[in-house]
């Protein structure tokens, strides 16, 4: 019996208003059902009141305890601590799966994010994916980029929905979240009643690495999002198309021989992070029966 084993996370960012207003949602309607699968908690509740990504730092990057050990003092790194006592999977009443809910500004879609390849992950996505033709985009081998909340948990994905601006509500996207919400419920139910579906197989984007806008010797950004990639996340590119279009209205273009698919393309959240997209290569995996077994 999987009994209240999912943890929902909503308003990790405390500037995603969407995720939260879903599960507020979620939880009224479901009131009367008393389900037992999930627990529900606002990531990040002091950013969420002040309408910002975070306080002090990403909570989202602050999972890492050898690496918030030098943070300590920071809001988020607490935070990220109490959660993981309260609800990580060593708790008395902790959870063995976390989904963690955001939105981006970019033209994602609805997508989910895994962060490396563990089997009961591609368990989950697989479902999803086959179930909404949803693209994953897999984050791995990025050492910029560590401390992620999900890989505090044995298994775990970000559903991220877009595009949506940051402190606005967009009830599509509040319907988009609430219907995966919704299956995840019966998922849980079927796997109860053992019904474990599987695919054959999934498309899975594989991270290859990010980019930054190109910038002035001052360090201003001085070069915008081409015209021909806005809104065009999941899209292939190849040697020569577009990437900006500088200052003079000269384009400046993807150079490699490897074609490419972009996504966060201007995420507005990544600025700061010197990432004006990402990119990423197309890869197909198997499903494994092995992956039921490990998920169960
Ligand atoms: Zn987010």
């Amino acid at each position: 019996m999987l009994d209240k084993k999912l943890l929902i996370v909503s308003g990790t960012h405390g500037n995603e208003l969407n995720p939260v207003m879903a599960v507020n949602k979620f939880r009224n309607l479901t009131l009367a059902s008393n389900n037992n699968y999930f627990e529900f908690i606002l990531g990040n509740p002091l950013a969420y009141e002040k309408g910002l990504r975070y306080l002090d730092i990403d909570l989202n990057r602050s999972f890492d305890s050898k690496k918030s050990f030098l943070n300590k003092d920071l809001y988020e790194v607490q935070r990220a601590e109490q959660i993981v006592k309260e609800f990580g999977p060593e708790s008395p009443n902790g959870c063995q799966v976390v989904l963690d809910l955001h939105t981006t500004t970019a033209s994602m879609g609805t997508s989910l994010v895994m962060y490396g390849r563990r089997k009961k992950d591609f368990y989950l996505a697989a479902i999803l994916q086959n179930k909404f033709g949803l693209p994953i985009y897999l984050h791995e081998k990025d050492s910029q980029q560590t401390g992620f909340l999900v890989e505090a948990w044995p298994c775990g994905l970000v559903i991220e929905i877009g595009p949506v601006a940051q402190n606005h509500y967009d009830p599509i996207i509040v319907e988009r979240f609430l219907i995966l919400l919704k299956f995840l419920e019966n998922l849980y139910d079927g796997i109860n009643n053992n019904n474990l579906p599987l695919p054959d197989e999934m498309t899975i984007y594989v991270h290859q690495g990010s980019i930054d806008y190109p910038r002035d010797k001052d360090g201003n950004i001085n070069s915008l999002i081409h015209p021909d990639r806005v809104m065009q996340d999941w899209v292939e590119i190849k040697n020569g198309d577009p990437l900006f279009l500088d200052e003079f209205n000269k384009d400046i273009n993807y150079i490699s021989k490897d074609k490419t698919y972009p996504v966060f393309i201007g995420e507005a959240a990544y600025k700061e992070k010197k990432i004006a997209m990402s990119f990423t290569k197309k890869e197909t995996i198997k499903c494994s029966r092995e992956w039921i077994k490990d998920f169960i």
